[in-house]
């Protein structure tokens, strides 16, 4: 969790075969700590598994539980969890006794959480990830004094990021690819808006594509029509492709303009 409050111990580089111990519980006493005074960053599939959840449309959802900011270095949209106006500014999410009330559909950022994920550079179609890991040493975490022992990809196994960062690879790429080009070559704001609602309002996105001139315009096979119109999260990746394709014009040859 990216947290507010700046971290007391200087981070170490880690890879994924590093090891370190940590282990959180209902018995630790800064049992929910963490989930106050936060800023987390939502990834597009969070938003999907947390608005199903919470059974709230995107839209809903956007306007209920985020902020929406632009990621600094990318000049990009992105969106952030809206913490409580109390105290503690705390998650919306997170009750004193029984912690995340979503757990099950908490946000990557958290999964991740005390790891972080060091800067990531694009280095063309064929590059290998440039990416680094670390441990987010916070002083009022006492999950570093347990005894459970892990490597980082076994932590990233068990909290399930894995499975998240692979259904987000496509909007990272996007990100990284933008951050990677010089500042002056800025995305137009009807740009910022698109990419806004491929990767963040799914509901908008699909009404968007079935509903617009958007498939009479594009040559998709049928099939792919027939896995985006049941399944929400081939939806999203395939949004991903189509902003790749249309924002820095890689992989057109799946938007083909259809033949009249
Ligand atoms: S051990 Fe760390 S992660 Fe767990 S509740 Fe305490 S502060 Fe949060
Ligand atoms: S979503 Fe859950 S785990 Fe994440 S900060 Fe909120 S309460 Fe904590």
């Amino acid at each position: 969790m990216n947290n507010q409050k700046t971290s007391e111990i200087p981070p170490q580089q880690m890879s994924l075969n590093t090891r370190f111990k940590f282990r959180c519980h209902k018995g630790v006493k800064c049992f929910t700590d963490c989930c106050r005074g936060i800023d987390i960053m939502l990834t597009p599939y969070d938003i999907l598994t947390m608005r199903r959840k919470l059974d709230l449309t995107s839209e809903e959802f956007l306007a209920v539980f985020t902020e929406p900011r632009i990621l600094e270095k990318a000049d990009m949209p992105v969106v952030t969890l809206k913490l409580l106006d109390d105290e503690r500014n705390s998650c919306p999410f997170v009750e004193d006794k029984d912690g995340c009330v979503i757990y099950e559909d908490r946000p990557t950022t958290c999964r991740y959480y005390p790891i972080g994920v060091g800067a990531l550079s694009y280095s063309g179609e064929q590059g290998d990830k440039d990416e680094f890991f670390f441990t987010v040493k916070e002083a009022h975490c006492l999950g570093f004094e347990e005894d459970k022992e892990w490597t980082v990809a076994e932590w990233r196994q068990d909290q399930g990021i894995d499975l998240r960062d692979a259904v987000n690879e496509g909007w990272m790429d996007l990100m990284v690819r933008k951050k990677s080009l010089p500042a002056s070559m800025k995305l137009s704001e009807e740009s910022k808006k698109i990419f806004f609602m491929v990767c963040y309002n799914i509901d908008k996105f699909r009404d968007f594509v079935f509903n617009s001139s958007f498939l009479k315009r594009y040559d998709i096979p049928e099939d792919r029509v027939a896995d985006i119109r049941e399944d929400d999260v081939k939806l999203l990746q395939f949004g991903f492709e189509w902003l790749k394709a249309t924002l820095f014009y890689a992989g057109q040859e799946n938007f083909q303009a259809k033949k009249s």
